[in-house]
């Protein structure tokens, strides 16, 4: 690849130097890395030049929490909880695996709708059970690789039966329903470990963007010995354990029903949490727990949409910050989402936490919400030495805006801009990794409009038969309910929901 030479644009670099704030220069790139910014750079004869008078370059947005397992779903759930929306997201009563090609399509519309939006990274927490198969893992690879983007790509895993994994579900649940859910002995940590192993010598690295990440679901879904042989792993790859703990208020009451403590101090108490721990969601966390998860260094992904779609609560970001925790973006799966777009989350994370309460003070600022969906996702996904920010040395990975559009229009500052008034509608340019995979409103990757065409064409039969299985599967509903109800109704010294509670 030769030289490509962006000339005086305005710069966010999400650098130490500067964080947002912009400034006017040169980026030249050479192959996929960046080599040069600063005033009147000089390029090869032969270099692409970009003029970027009137633009923004800023890094690609990383998504630090999704599961591209959900990309059917946008548009269909509404008003659930999340111990009801999994019934139905995520069956207890499974048909079989989503086939080959859909399994493709799936994986390669959330890269597609990803990079469209701006994301360069993302963190696919890939959720397919009943079994982890190397050969469709390599599928949702092969998506990734054609669509041209950054992944982290896990193969997300769970060992303990639903029923333990959920407070009051042995006495709410009826015996012949719990005869339903009796699927043979869980997988051993050992079984887990050896596919993790395979993923990493087949699979890890490929394209030079692509890594594999380990990600057992929650501490209440895995055995001790799982999670600590995750994380032995993690650690000797350098890679993420990325994990899901105290999403919801059923969450926190299941650490306490099962541990007789809080799940961050059960983790604490294994080890288990290190700078390699990736924590989504941290909703329900006490102030104990902020101050084990900063003093340990684990980083968090904050969901603020998804969290609000599921009712889950209201992350304390402002003491989780305090608490020296480093935060990033996600939007979680496109089911609890509807989108895959980080510009949404961007704007709810910067306008929900004002009502935390009256000390305006404490709000969270646009320059910190930017940094969380570049620099501070990076972070979470261990990637923060390769993108997140703009600086020689790393991959250019970056988006092009054009300052010229409504949501710069006037222009006052940037990162402000960023955060309350970008929707993703001034992006021109997306690059990662050097090679242009967005541009005039195109990906180049790949032919969309077929794409889009086929999984119009091929997703509807699959979207009926998964009306078929939640239909099987509202046989659990009720009792989900009673969980919901009786872990909401008791008092556990922490409130996450907020405003009126009508
Ligand atoms: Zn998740």
């Amino acid at each position: 690849m030769s030289e490509i030479l962006i000339r005086n644009a305005t710069i966010a670099a999400m650098d130490a130097a500067h964080g947002a704030r912009p400034f006017t220069g040169d980026i030249l790139i050479d192959g996929a890395t960046i080599k040069a910014i600063g005033p009147a750079l000089a390029a090869a004869p032969d270099a692409r030049i970009i003029e970027g008078r009137g633009k923004l370059v800023m890094p690609g947005l990383v998504n630090a929490h999704t599961h591209s397992s959900e990309t059917f779903f946008r548009g269909r759930y509404e008003r659930m909880p999340l111990e009801i929306w999994l019934l139905y997201a995520y069956p207890l009563l499974m048909n079989d695996p989503v086939g080959e090609r859909l399994l493709y399509l799936r994986s390669l519309l959330l890269a597609m709708e990803s990079l469209r939006t701006g994301v360069t990274t993302f963190c696919d927490d890939f959720f397919d059970p009943p079994r982890h198969d190397l050969d469709r893992l390599s599928t949702v690879f092969r998506a990734y690789d054609d669509a041209g983007i950054r992944a982290n790509v896990s193969s997300a895993a769970m060992n303990v039966h639903t029923l333990d994994a959920l407070p009051f579900a042995r006495e709410v649940m009826p015996a012949e329903l719990q005869a339903l859910l009796d699927f043979g002995p869980p997988m051993t940590a050992a079984a887990y470990i050896d596919y993790c192993k395979s993923a990493f010598s087949s699979l890890h690295g490929r394209a030079g963007r692509l890594n594999f990440m380990i990600a057992p679901s929650a501490p209440q879904r895995c055995s001790a010995d799982l999670m600590a042989a995750c994380m032995d792993l993690a650690v000797d790859r350098h890679v993420p354990f990325h994990t899901h703990i105290l999403e919801t208020k059923t969450q926190a009451v299941t650490g306490h029903e099962l541990h007789g403590k809080s799940l961050i101090a059960y983790m604490h108490d294994l080890g288990l949490l290190r700078r390699n721990t990736t924590i989504a969601h941290s909703v329900w966390v006490s102030d104990e727990d902020m101050r084990l998860m900063g003093e340990a260094g684990v980083s968090v992904a904050h969901n603020a949409v998804s969290n609000l779609k599921l009712g889950a609560g209201i992350a304390p970001v402002r003491r989780l910050l305090d608490a020296g925790v480093t935060l990033g973006l996600g939007t979680d799966g496109v089911s609890s989402n509807d989108t895959s777009r980080i510009f949404d989350v961007m704007r709810v994370a910067g306008l929900v936490h004002s009502v935390a309460g009256p000390d305006y003070r404490k709000w969270v600022t646009a320059d910190e919400i930017l940094a969380m969906a570049t620099i501070g996702g990076a972070r979470t996904a261990m990637l923060e030495h390769v993108t997140g920010s703009l600086e020689p040395g790393k991959a250019a990975d970056l988006l092009i805006l054009d300052l010229r559009n409504y949501p710069f229009m006037p222009l006052n500052d940037v990162a402000k801009h960023l955060v309350y008034s970008e929707n993703g509608s001034s992006i021109e340019t997306v690059m990662v990794a050097g090679r242009i995979v967005m541009q005039d409103g195109r990906l180049t990757t790949v032919d969309e409009q077929a794409i889009l065409d086929e999984i119009a064409e091929c997703v509807p039969a699959h979207l009926a038969e998964h009306a078929e299985l939640e239909r099987r599967n509202a046989v659990f509903e009720p009792v989900m309910a009673e969980i919901h109800r009786r872990a909401t109704a008791k008092d556990i010294g922490i409130n996450r929901y907020q405003g009126s509670t009508v």
